[in-house]
Parts: structure tokens; C-alpha cells; sequence
């Protein structure tokens, strides 16, 4: 690699919320910033005025924020070489193209959208480029007076990339090696439309050039781009400059068949999206990841393994790691299939890894929002480090803890009810008996006292484990019975056995 300052950018269009492919393509760029300390910046590329979205800019920076991958130079804290909306760059890029026509590398074109439309209507396959170019409203094919008349009478038009024929172009991609194009295939892409906008294919290359962007890394479906970036990397005189590119793998549909679309998602019950994107167009809210009850930790490490490994078997990385191990060389040139249950294993497995006092904010916020109270934090500390190991997602909390905190709402008084018999009742009574007085309550004391009122009492243990289990939780699950009861306290206990002593025998 070169001795030139590492820096990258993620440049989205504010079009719509955010798929995991953004946001691995967030993720690469970022682990590659920061193995290299090198600058992260963020570029809104919102020069299609079109296809812009409202709320959809504020929803990129809240997901980054999310995934703590937070940019060194943004539309938010700016920097060096804001601005870095694009739209709010607009000035800068007329220049640029004129200087192309200057060059002869460009022209004007003042077909109308309507033109072009009965051309597409009548010819198949028509593309704008050097087959028809010639017989169309452009400055290849009227003369200079007529090209300065229409420029005179401000005549809307467009500046196209004028392809050249019968070359071949090419770079080596860092990922996937040497790539070359024909030009012959390729159209004459708009630069500058009507309105002064420049389109993608311009903004990107003079953004990534003044920006001194080293490193761009983007998803494989801008690739049939490349051979236009190229030619206005070398016609603009900044090849020396271009950065070196990746193009990303795609994530793939669960069978492998194309691309994994949101629609997928909604098919096969999954999100797609990193948050929840509500769009106020169609009212359709599309489902996150974050909202489903995915740690940020876990969502980024699942997305890690989209198509990269670090040559061992290791799965589970944080984002340290990540910044340590990552490297494009194991990056696959193949597409990486989704799996939805691997992408909860590792949900499960970041839950069960984070501290219990970590995840304290968001559980308190899933048994808030289900109107169970919360009040001692230590407490819940304490249950959430009891049944991390057996949940999934963040809402799972509510099912595994909540009765630590009230009374259970059902009991399976049916898996009870068939065993029970007199002989129980007199035990759990007795049991009372015996811990209302302990002075000490602990896990361990009380299951002694409890084995030992069983064999007294010629009842095997098992038999009245489920039991005492559905009295204090309400169901067949749950980490061992003692702990629960160690931490419900005494009373609470004694209050659920005499509870539930009511229910199994009415
Ligand atoms: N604006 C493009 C997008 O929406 C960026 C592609 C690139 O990184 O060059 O994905």
C-alpha cells in the first residue's frame, strides 16, 4: 500500500432506510479506516432530487450511531472538505463537466424527455451512445451555431460522457483482481442533468478526488459503473489520484438465488434493514434489526462474517478484533448467502457474552414497555445475569425475567395437577415452616432444607421440583429453581408457594 493517508468514505443516497448490505459496506470501510488510522467520512450523495427521501439522511446517522461505527468527518461534524451533502456542493461540479466538453470527452445534449422516450418506444434496446448519438439534439451533431443558439436561449440540457469506441478499460480490484470493460457496451452516462445537478456518476469522482478519498469499497452492483469513473479519472487528468477500489460481495437471498431484497425479508419473516424505516409515502414500515432485539455488537459481527473470515474458525469478534483481523485479501469474491437462524445464534451467543450491567438499559426498556415495574437496578442486574444465557433476542427478557418482578400471570397448573397429591401440599406447608424463621436465604441452604424435608417425608425430589417451579415462575422454564428463589427473596417466595398451594388444590 502506498504511504498516502488512509482515508474512505460510505456514501449513501438518502433514498429509503438502510439494508445490511449498507451497512457491511459501512463496516468494511470502517475496519479498514481503522486498522490503518486513516479518516471514515460520510458523504451524503443526494444529488437525485427525485429519489430523495425525507427522514431518510437522519436515519443513516442514527443506524451508524447504533453500530458505533461513527464517522471522522460527516454532514454532522464536518471537516476539512465540507461540505458533504452533495446537493450543497452543487456549485462545484459544472466546472468540471464543461471542462470535459472542452476536451472533447463530453457534450451537450437537448433531447427532451419526451425525445427519448418515443426513441426507446421505437427502438429496441435503443441506448444513448455512440450508435445513435449522432442522429440525436446533441452537440456532436449540430453545428456550433446551432449548439451556441440553443446555450443563448437556455435550453435545457444535459452533458453526457461522450465513450469512446474500441477501448478497453480496466483496474485491479482488491478483492476481485484484474477487471476490464469494452467501452463499446457502455452508454453515454448523464453528468450534469437539466436542474444543474450533477449525477452520480460525475459527483463520485470529483467528491472522491477533492476529497482525497485513498480507498473506495462499494457494493458489486456499482461495477458496470466503473468503466465511466475510469474514463473521468484519466480524462479529468487524475488518474495518479483514483483511489484503489473494492467491490463488495453480495449478500445473498437464504437459497442462494440472487440478491436478498426487502422484499425477501417480508416474504421469509426476517429484517433486512438495520432499523425499523417507516416510509410516510406508502405508510409501509419495514422491520430492523435493532427493533427485533438485536445487540449493535452482534448485528455487526453477523455481518462481519458476510463474506469475510479470518482464516480460522473463530466467529465471535468485537470490534476490536475486527479492527485487528480484518483485511479485503479474505474478503470473497462470491456471494455470501443470509441465514436468519446464524444471525441469531449470534445474537444469542453477544447476549450471553455482555456483562449483565451492559444490556441493564435495554432489558429495563423491554419489561417497561410490557408494564412490568423496575425499580432497583441492582436487582435487575442480578436477573438479568440469571437468564442472559437463555435468550435470544432482547425481547425474550420479558418472557425470562418478568416474574422476578411480579407475580406470575398463568401458572401450568395442568402439569401439576395429575402427580398431585395431599402429601405435597403438607410438604410445601412445611416447608414454610421451616425457612419463615431462617435467618439466612440463600440458594444452597434452602435446597439442603428442601432435600432433607423430602427424604424425611419419603417424596423423591424430583417430584417436587416441577412443582415448586411452576410456583414461583408459572412455567417449565427458567435457570435452577433455588437461584430463582434466592433472588425473589423469602417473602416472595412463601407468598408464590401459598399462592400456588391455593390453585393446585381448588
Ligand atoms: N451513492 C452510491 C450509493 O447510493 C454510492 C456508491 C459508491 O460508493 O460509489 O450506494
Amino acid at each position: 500500500m502506498s504511504d498516502k493517508k488512509v482515508r474512505v468514505r460510505f456514501a449513501p443516497s438518502p433514498t429509503g432506510g438502510l439494508h445490511l448490505g449498507g451497512v457491511r459496506t459501512v463496516l468494511f470501510n470502517y475496519l479498514f479506516a481503522k486498522k490503518h488510522k486513516g479518516d471514515f467520512i460520510l458523504r451524503i450523495e443526494d444529488t437525485d432530487q427525485n429519489r430523495y427521501v425525507e427522514g431518510a439522511e437522519s436515519y443513516i446517522l442514527d443506524c451508524l450511531q447504533w453500530c458505533g461505527l461513527v464517522p471522522d468527518e460527516s454532514p454532522v461534524v464536518g471537516g476539512r472538505f465540507a461540505p458533504y451533502r452533495q446537493s450543497e456542493r452543487k456549485s462545484i461540479y459544472r466546472e468540471y463537466a464543461e471542462r470535459l466538453v472542452m476536451q472533447g470527452h463530453a457534450y451537450y445534449a437537448f433531447d427532451t424527455p419526451e425525445e427519448l422516450e418515443q426513441n426507446r418506444k421505437e427502438i429496441p434496446n435503443f441506448q444513448y451512445g455512440q450508435v445513435y448519438r449522432k442522429g440525436l439534439r446533441n452537440s456532436l451533431s449540430l453545428t456550433e451555431h446551432e449548439v451556441d443558439q440553443l446555450l443563448d436561449a437556455q435550453t435545457p440540457h444535459v452533458i453526457r460522457i461522450k465513450m469512446p469506441a474500441d477501448e478497453r478499460v480496466s483496474f485491479n480490484d482488491m478483492i476481485r483482481g484484474h477487471v476490464s470493460f469494452e467501452t463499446n457496451q457502455v452508454d453515454d452516462k448523464v453528468l450534469l442533468k437539466a436542474d444543474g445537478m450533477p449525477t452520480y456518476h460525475l459527483a463520485v469522482v470529483v467528491d472522491d478526488y477533492l476529497m482525497k478519498i485513498s480507498h473506495a469499497f462499494r457494493g458489486e452492483e456499482w461495477l458496470p459503473s466503473a468503466p465511466v469513473h475510469l474514463l473521468l479519472w484519466d480524462y479529468l487528468g487524475w488518474k495518479a489520484n483514483m483511489p484503489q477500489w473494492a467491490h463488495l460481495p453480495l449478500i445473498l437471498k437464504p437459497d442462494g438465488h440472487g440478491k436478498l431484497s426487502k422484499r425477501d425479508g417480508a416474504r421469509l419473516g426476517f429484517p433486512v434493514y438495520a432499523m425499523n424505516w417507516f416510509d410516510a409515502k406508502t405508510g409501509e414500515l419495514t422491520p430492523g434489526f435493532r427493533e427485533l432485539g438485536f445487540l449493535p455488537e452482534a448485528f455487526l459481527n453477523l455481518l462481519a462474517t458476510l463474506g469475510w473470515n479470518d482464516g480460522t474458525d473463530q466467529e465471535i469478534f468485537t470490534l476490536d478484533e475486527l479492527v485487528d483481523k480484518f483485511s479485503l485479501e479474505r474478503v470473497s469474491k462470491a456471494g455470501a448467502k443470509f441465514d436468519f437462524e446464524k444471525a441469531k445464534w449470534f445474537n444469542a451467543e453477544w447476549i450471553k457474552k455482555s456483562e449483565a450491567g451492559s444490556l441493564k438499559s435495554e432489558v429495563s426498556k423491554v419489561l417497561t414497555d410490557k408494564g412490568v415495574i423496575v425499580t432497583d437496578d441492582a436487582y435487575l442486574v442480578k436477573v438479568i445475569d440469571k437468564v442472559k444465557d437463555r435468550c435470544v433476542l432482547l425481547p425474550d427478557f420479558y418472557q425470562q425475567a418478568a416474574y422476578f418482578f411480579e407475580q406470575p400471570k398463568e401458572y401450568d397448573v395442568n402439569s401439576v395437577k395429575s402427580k398431585w397429591t395431599d402429601a405435597k401440599t403438607e410438604f410445601f406447608n412445611l416447608l414454610i415452616d421451616r425457612v419463615s424463621g431462617a435467618e439466612t436465604w440463600d440458594a444452597a441452604k434452602l435446597e439442603t432444607t428442601f432435600k432433607a424435608l423430602a427424604e424425611e417425608k419419603a417424596i423423591k425430589v424430583g417430584e417436587l421440583l416441577l412443582p415448586f417451579r411452576i410456583m414461583l415462575v408459572g412455567g417449565k422454564f427458567g435457570p435452577h429453581v433455588f437461584d430463582i428463589a434466592e433472588l425473589l427473596g423469602k417473602e416472595k417466595t412463601i407468598q408464590r408457594i401459598e399462592k400456588a398451594l391455593d390453585l393446585f388444590n381448588s
